[in-house]
């Protein structure tokens, strides 16, 4: 039987962007895939998200100069980095290889996996979107990248250096040609970089539905429940049980359940050391200016997304877990701050969000077969990325799966690279 015709099941844990990628590819492979998600109300990090194929970001969050910013940052409780104090002691271990990551020589090396994958990403979801229909949504263009001051872009210099030698494509912009680009924006953005390495959804949230509408049509079964139990006989998952008490047989597993897959991988015997990153945005529906470019503000951590749905300002990392509630404080402040580039921003009727972003300690996703289960795979911990990388990681897991080949050393992105801390 050729692997297009195998009948084989598939069940996936998580139906955000990264889980419905794979439900696409896997079905286009000839496999029955069941995807399960608790969450029917759409709140996962991929609804709400700021809508950017950031082809360009392969610099790790933990990079070389890094530990001299995040003292400031946590002594500011709305900056654009901090920590629920409480939440310290569970946030140790990660803090640990958040920090190790940081060395240039490891922060290099990753940014080189990153670029492995974000070389495909643009071409990845347009082969997705016709498939499915929605090439309307995707806007082909490039981004700004705004510093306010000219020692904040020099600093950043090597990393753009960096960039450019893994493929990035740039051209450097001084005051007079970014407004060119944003008339709306004021004299506090002295220059930056027009990043053509770069595409952008009009609404994310459209883009989760239309998948979700492509794959039930493809056959995928669509569960609204939460996976609880995986039975093991031997080296192999047989069986998943959900907290409504169904039971599901399958011949092979994948955890894509965002920020909450290390509570399901370590029921495989394989914890991973995963955060949430908390982000949170807001979206004006009617801003009083035009945005037409999706727009980065270096030094202050925040982008505005101009979408079908508003103009969508937001940014920020909390470190606080995932159960205590939002704090809204943080909108408000990044809309202040976007007040501060854009005067004539209008900030009122607001709609607020808050998203956990999936995390690992050096950026880089889990894309991996289990090393003690045969049949279960990883797609998760993709961070800033996850719609990013969500069409590429699909369709290497695909390959994964059917033992197909996706020409890339996955090395990297191994699901038990922190072993030794777990
Ligand atoms: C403010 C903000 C802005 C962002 N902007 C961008 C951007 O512009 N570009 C970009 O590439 N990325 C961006 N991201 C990151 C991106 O949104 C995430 O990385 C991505 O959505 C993760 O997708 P996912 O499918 O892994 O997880 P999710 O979308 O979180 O999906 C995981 C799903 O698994 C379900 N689940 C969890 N546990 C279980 C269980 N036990 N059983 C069943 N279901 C379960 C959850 O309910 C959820 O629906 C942003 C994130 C935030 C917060």
């Amino acid at each position: 039987m050729s692997r297009y015709e195998n009948g084989q099941k598939v069940l996936i844990a998580g139906g955000g962007i990264v889980g419905l990628c794979c439900a696409y590819h896997l079905t286009k492979l000839g496999y029955k895939v069941t995807v399960v998600d608790r969450d029917s109300g759409y709140d996962g990090a991929s609804y709400g998200n700021a809508g950017a194929i950031a082809a360009a970001e392969v610099l790790p969050f933990a990079g070389p100069g890094l530990l001299l910013k995040v003292p400031r940052w946590l002594f500011d409780p709305v900056g654009p980095l901090s920590i629920r104090w409480t939440h310290l002691h569970h946030l140790l271990p990660w803090l640990y290889l958040f920090l190790r990551s940081g060395t240039r020589i490891r922060s290099e090396a990753g940014a080189r996996a990153l670029a492995s994958l974000l070389v495909s990403a643009i071409d990845d979801h347009q082969h997705i979107l016709q498939q499915a229909g929605l090439t309307d949504l995707l806007q082909s263009k490039g981004a700004l990248y705004v510093y306010r001051s000219k020692r904040g872009q020099e600093a950043e210099e090597s990393g753009w250096n960096l960039r450019n030698r893994l493929g990035v494509r740039f051209t450097k912009l001084d005051r007079a040609a970014l407004q060119e680009y944003e008339p709306d924006l004021g004299p506090l953005a002295n220059g930056g970089y027009y990043v053509e390495s770069f595409a952008h959804y009009s609404d994310p949230r459209a883009l989760v539905v239309g998948l979700l509408e492509m794959v039930e049509r493809m056959g995928v079964r669509l569960i609204a429940d939460t996976v609880k139990e995986l039975d093991q006989v031997g080296t192999r998952v047989t069986r998943v049980r959900t907290n409504k008490g169904a039971i599901f047989e399958t011949d092979n597993l994948i955890i894509a359940a965002g920020a909450w897959s290390s509570a399901l991988s370590k029921r495989l015997g394989e914890p991973f050391p995963l955060e949430s990153e908390r982000g949170y945005n807001t979206t004006i529906s009617n801003p009083g200016v035009d945005i037409s470019n999706y727009v980065a503000f270096v030094e202050d951590h925040f982008v505005m997304s101009p979408l079908s749905v508003g103009l969508r300002i937001g940014g920020a990392v909390e470190l606080a877990g995932l159960k205590p509630p939002p704090n809204y404080d943080r909108c408000r402040a990044l809309v202040k701050l976007g007040q501060r580039y854009v005067p004539n921003l209008k900030i009122e009727n607001g709609r607020q969000w808050m998203g956990h972003r999936p995390s690992t300690p050096d950026s880089l996703p889990v894309i991996s077969r289990s090393v003690f289960v045969k049949n279960a795979f990883y797609a998760f911990g993709h961070g800033h990325l996850g719609l990013t990388l969500s069409a590429t990681t699909g369709r290497i897991l695909a390959d994964l799966v059917s033992g197909g080949s996706h020409g890339l050393d996955l090395t990297p992105f191994r699901i038990d690279r922190f072993t030794e801390v777990n």
